[in-house]
């Protein structure tokens, strides 16, 4: 990827690295938002073995959350968001923090892939109708849930409309996959916001950017652009200021401690009826497919415990 003029602190040298970056422009009516995550998108779709519309849509799904999940500050800040819909893919959830990690998975990861013109992915029609919830947490007593129904179903939009309703907050959601034959090609996306400064005539401009034919991400990243030029680009202000970057993957943080959790969360009655499996059972995270083995006397043990 070509090294831009533009480097937000904190962005990785590396070229072609998953990254997050963000500014604010505009004489600071404008927060804009800018990621690249092409890599962890890749990661998702072969740990989950996901057809080519559940990997676009939960590449568009991830990225949309990463976006959302920027201004997060503390290492024990965590974000969840979930999409719970009635189309083939049923939902998806994502789970991210401040250190630029995330997990996710889709409930169907296989479902049939149609496309509403050559190229174009059918994500709409795979999602269907559902809600949106954002659950944060970010320290406080109880943790911030805010929920709204899908309106577009092809997430950007979605992500945009959970922003404006739940958070008042005005934006701009761009987010986009690039699907061919062999995998994830590109993906990204980004997100501007509206300070409490914006005027009408910030407004205008940036309406006037959306529907003049800004390219989309993906023929962006294609292009070699990364997020601090799609930033730029956007916004064509000379003066933007980059705050921070930050490198972004696809990891899980899941352990047989964890699992051995959810095990006892169970209940005793459960627990005794998979312990008389003499081979033991195997759990999977839902999240990166890890296979977790529990023998009869671990559960033999977990049910004692639980006394
Ligand atoms: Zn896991």
């Amino acid at each position: 990827m070509e090294r831009s003029f533009y480097h937000a602190p904190g962005a990785p040298d590396e070229p072609n690295q998953d990254y997050i970056v963000v500014a604010t422009a505009l004489e600071g009516k404008v927060r804009a938002v800018a990621a690249r995550t092409t890599n962890l998108s890749t990661k998702a779709t072969l740990i989950h073995d996901l057809s080519p519309v559940a990997a676009a849509a939960l590449g568009r799904f991830m990225t949309g959350t990463l976006l959302l999940a920027s201004g997060l500050k503390n290492e024990s800040d965590k974000m969840t968001v979930s999409i719970q819909s009635d189309g083939p893919l049923k939902g998806m959830t994502a789970v991210t923090g401040s250190g630029g990690h995330i997990k996710a998975f889709c409930v169907e990861p296989v479902v049939e892939t149609t496309r509403h013109a050559p190229g174009k992915l059918d994500i709409k029609s795979a999602v269907g109708n559902g809600m949106l919830t954002v659950i944060k947490d970010i320290g406080l007593k109880e943790p911030y849930v805010g929920s709204v129904e899908l309106v577009s179903g092809e997430i950007a939009e979605d992500f945009a409309y959970y922003l404006a309703t739940s958070e008042q907050i005005h934006s701009i959601v761009s987010l986009g996959v690039l699907v061919d034959a062999s995998g994830i090609r590109q993906a990204g996306g980004y997100l501007i916001q509206l300070l409490p400064g914006a005027d009408d005539e910030t407004i205008e401009y940036l309406e006037k950017r959306i529907h003049g034919g800004f390219p989309d991400v993906t023929f962006l990243l294609e292009e070699d652009l990364g997020p601090e030029k799609i930033l730029d680009m956007f916004l064509g202000d000379p003066n933007i200021q980059f705050l921070e970057g930050r490198p972004l993957s696809f990891r899980c943080d899941c352990s047989k401690e964890r699992m051995q959790a959810a095990l006892i969360t169970l209940g005793k009655a459960e627990l005794e009826a998979l312990a008389k499996d003499p081979e033991g059972i195997e759990l999977a995270c839902h999240f990166c497919n890890r296979k977790y083995h529990f023998g009869e006397k671990e559960l033999g043990e977990l049910i004692a415990d639980d006394n």
